[in-house]
Formats: structure tokens, sequence, C-alpha cells
């Protein structure tokens, strides 16, 4: 196939995004979405479900780290921690670059993004193996209410846009049952989208949800995601007491393992609040 390029229009908001592609490696319809991988000129290969960019191998680790080591260096001693959704097992892969983590189990409703991802992204599986991972296959808003209470220190919501069966991971009552499950000082971290697009119609929506479930802390971070709708991307940690913006900062700064983007200096910078996601 000559050079043609993958469009994803964001058609509400009148925006698309493009990359040059040289292949359609995979295209598959699961039981819950259609997958696609490409490669693409530039930016390696690119993972796509139904019609959105996930990820290419470009531009993965800003995402990937950005969603995981805030969280982990915000909690005073991680050790059990739960992914929901993440089946292309990015986060699982940066979660488990903690040593003091000792169990991480992924909660991913369709195992077929997981195989698809370990056959064409093995580098975003190589934590896969790691004697102290779980891979699940079923839905996160049904598992969180059916695991015992306080038996998760952190939380990472890595879902797809809040549609379809993501929605109800961005409730109230999910996160109802998200604060029982976590202990005392546990945290939850959850892709919220755009600022730029998305202030009012996810990020507000989800601080609001977390204080009804009764959080006490609640903080928007903000990091740059080239290849998603905007190029400009958040994360909200949500915390089970004390104050999310309160980090290891020494643990941190004193990292023993490999990041691209990530580090003590911009986690701080993350954490500061622009002017239009002002209390919301
Ligand atoms: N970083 C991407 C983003 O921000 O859009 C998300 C990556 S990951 C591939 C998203 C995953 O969430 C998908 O594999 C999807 O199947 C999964 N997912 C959606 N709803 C879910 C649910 N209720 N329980 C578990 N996984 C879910």
């Amino acid at each position: 196939m000559g050079e043609k390029w993958f469009i994803e229009k964001i058609e509400h908001d009148g925006v698309a995004f493009s990359l040059a592609v040289t292949e359609k490696l995979h295209e598959e319809q699961s039981a819950y979405q259609r997958i696609e991988v490409y490669q693409t000129r530039e930016w390696g290969r690119l993972l796509v479900l139904d019609g959105c960019v996930m990820l290419t191998e470009r531009d993965e680790f800003f995402y990937h780290e950005m969603m995981s080591h805030p969280a982990l260096f915000a909690h005073r001693d991680p050790r059990r921690v739960a992914i929901i959704g993440g089946g292309d097992c990015g986060i699982l892969r940066e979660v488990l670059r903690h040593e003091q983590v000792e169990h991480a189990i992924q909660v991913e409703i369709d195992e077929r993004v997981t195989r698809v991802s370990e056959r064409f992204f093995p580098e975003l599986c190589n934590a896969n193996n790691d004697a102290r991972a779980e891979l699940r296959f079923t839905d996160g808003v049904e598992w969180i209410g059916a695991i015992p209470p306080e038996s998760l220190d952190l939380l990472i919501v890595d879902s797809t846009d809040p549609v379809g069966p993501a929605a109800d991971l961005f409730t109230c009552n999910f996160l109802r049952a998200a604060r029982q499950a976590l202990t005392p000082g546990g945290i939850v971290v959850q892709q919220s989208e755009s600022p730029l697009l998305h202030r009012d119609s996810v990020i507000a929506p989800l601080q609001r949800a977390a204080s009804e479930a009764g959080f006490d802390g609640v903080h928007t971070l903000t990091f740059p995601m080239p290849s998603y709708p905007s190029g400009w991307w958040s994360a909200t940690l949500i915390v089970n007491g004390g104050d999310p913006r309160n980090f290891r900062e020494s643990d941190a700064a004193a990292k023993a393992f490999p990041t691209r983007y990530y580090n003590a200096e911009i986690h701080r910078a993350a954490l500061a609040t622009p002017e239009l996601l002002k209390p919301l």
C-alpha cells in the first residue's frame, strides 16, 4: 500500500489528527470494539480502537509515565495496585518499575486488546510475565464492586473515552466502590481527557463525582500527549485522605528506573493548575 494517511476526526470539536501510514498490519472486530494496528512512516506502530488513537510507539511514554509515576510517588508506600482498562499493558510496565509494588492486577474488559498488543507492541508488554503481574479480563465496573474492602493502595483507571463500557468508570457510584476498595491514604488516578476540549464535559463532572463519593482530595494534573485530541491531556488524582499534590519528592528524584518524560521536576510542574482549570 503506497503512503496513505490515518485520520481521527473529532467531529464535535471540528478537529482531526492524522498520521502518514505505510501499511495496515491488523484489523478485527472484537466483542467490544474495532481494533486496528498500522505501521506509520514516522511514529512507529499505531494502535486504534473504534477509530480513536490509543497509542503510537513514538509518544506513548508521555501518557504511560504520567498516568503512573505521579500517583505512585504520591502514595506513601504503594504495594497493591490495580489498573482498570490499560489493555495495551503500557501502564502495567510502568507500575512494575516500582520495586515496592508487590502485586499489580490489570482488569481489561477486552482480552483481544491485550493479545493484539502482545503481538504488535511487545515493548509495552515486557512486564506481563513479571511474577507480580496478574491479567484479568472482565468489566472493571463490576470487578471493583466485588473485591474486598481496603484491598488496594492505588487504582489506575486507564479507560477509553467515557462512552460505551467506559462510561460508568467516570461515575460517583464507581468511585464510591473504589473508595471502599482502597486503604486509608489510597489513591485513584483516572485519565480525564483534554483540559482544552473536555474541561466541562469530563474533568469538572469527574471532580464532582469524586467529592460526592466521599474522597477528600482531588487534583487534575496535565501533560503533553501529542497523538491525543488537542495534544494536551490530563490525569485526575483522587485521594482518600491527604493532599494529592504531596509526593515523595526525594524518592522521585532518586528513582532507579529509566523514563523519557517523568522526573521529579516534571511531577511538580504538572501539578500546577492552569487558569482554565481553576476551580471547576
Ligand atoms: N490511553 C487510552 C485513552 O486514553 O483512550 C486508553 C488505553 S486502553 C487500550 C483503554 C482500554 O479500556 C481499552 O482496551 C478498553 O477495552 C478498556 N475498557 C473500557 N471500558 C472498560 C471497563 N468497563 N472495564 C475494563 N476495561 C475497560
